[in-house]
């Protein structure tokens, strides 16, 4: 038998985000954000489900490709547009729509030679300092693009550092009316918090949500998932492969960092940090048993680490072992930002970081 580790990926869910998002922003077109292979659930994965989209949007050059192979022949964006000139031959070829957020990037643009024109998403810098022209910039840059024979539409977009938090969107909501007013073009602003939290404030023709087509709540744990009513589409999932019967003052894993203070049990998962869980999940990290609500004790170690088994009585050698996501024995859901706060990250970071050894499979359970 194979060591049995699992993510499970459920496209019914997929496809209950993406109506939700619907739902929130009926005018609005959406981009499905695909990038980092798709939070790390596999591009083909969930293509499926996603397709209802109007278009797909991801970084990698790479991927976009993937999305091409799968038939896709509705609209894919860059979100960073491209990273040197000839990554602009490929544009051309497969129809990719980019973002143009600095000077270089439309030298190179004036620069190719191309029968294609290109769909392209002048992009401002609205306060969060990573790309994007500032404000007072953007008319120079939209007049440049516009006048390029490489060019066919110049659409406009931004970035929120804040949606998710107190500070908010005013402002960039501001500045970004201020420096477009008068330029013509689609818009496309909202993540998947601004979506969620303020959308009629960031309404505009195109919005890009991403986390919450993958089930997580963007603005944990002032919200949860249920509370948006976000369904997980990832399930990681494993087996005891191992009971250990402690006496008080016994110890477990590297460093002896748990000491037991009364006698109990305790489960070993065939899960550890070479399959993507964070090493530095401390004791007490949420984790479901057959269904039941427990914690992780003492060190993750690289292929395995132990649960305490005092809440389920009945665990036994191959009791199933949910990481986050959805028992496919009762149902039960252990959210993946539960799982984040107690490591100190956020739900993205774990969808990316299963790691290449852990199976996949695609399967709708009891959602
Ligand atoms: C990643 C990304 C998104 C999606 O963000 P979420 O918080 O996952 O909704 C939207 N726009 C851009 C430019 C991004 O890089």
């Amino acid at each position: 038998m194979p060591r049995p580790i699992l993510c499970t990926i459920h496209p019914g869910a997929l496809r209950h985000n993406l109506e939700r998002v619907r739902r929130a922003v009926r005018e609005s077109r959406v981009w499905a954000v695909v990038k980092a292979n798709a939070y790390g659930h596999g591009i083909e994965r969930v293509y499926d489900a996603l397709r209802g989209a109007d278009g797909f949007a991801l970084l990698d050059l790479a991927e976009a490709e993937r999305v091409r192979a799968l038939g896709w022949r509705g609209p894919i964006l860059l979100l960073e547009g491209v990273f040197e000139p000839r990554d602009l031959e490929l544009c051309s070829r497969l129809g990719l729509w980019h973002a143009v957020h600095c000077d270089e990037q439309i030298d190179w643009l004036a620069a190719h030679k191309t029968q294609q024109p290109h769909r392209v998403f002048l992009k401002m810098n609205s306060g969060m300092n990573r790309l994007g022209f500032a404000p007072a910039r953007m008319r120079a840059a939209w007049t440049r693009l516009a006048a390029l024979p490489q060019v066919e539409e110049v659409s406009l977009m931004m970035h929120f550092s804040d949606a998710d938090g107190p500070r908010g969107i005013d402002a960039a909501m501001a500045a970004f009316d201020e420096a477009t007013r008068e330029l013509p073009g689609e818009r496309s602003l909202a993540n998947s918090a601004a979506v969620l939290r303020h959308a009629e404030a960031t309404r505009a023709d195109w919005v890009r949500p991403g986390i919450v087509l993958y089930g997580g709540s963007p603005d944990h744990p002032e919200h949860d998932a249920a509370h948006w009513q976000l369904q997980p589409t990832m399930t990681l999932a494993t087996r005891l492969i191992g009971v250990q019967a402690l006496d008080a003052g016994d110890t477990v894993g590297y460093g002896s960092r748990f000491t037991a203070e009364a006698p109990m049990r305790i489960g070993v998962a065939a899960v550890g940090y070479a399959d993507g869980y964070p090493r530095h999940a401390p004791t007490g990290t949420p984790v479901l048993v057959n269904g039941v609500r427990t914690r992780v004790v003492g060190r993750v170690s690289m292929d395995m680490l132990a649960v305490d088994l005092d809440p389920v009585p009945g665990a036994a050698l191959g009791s199933e072992v949910v990481l986050w996501g959805r028992s496919a024995g009762t149902g039960a859901v252990l959210p993946i930002d539960e799982v984040a706060q107690s490591c100190g990250t956020i739900g993205y970071e774990l969808m990316c970081a299963v790691a290449p050894r852990v199976p996949f499979a695609v399967e709708d359970n009891g959602g």
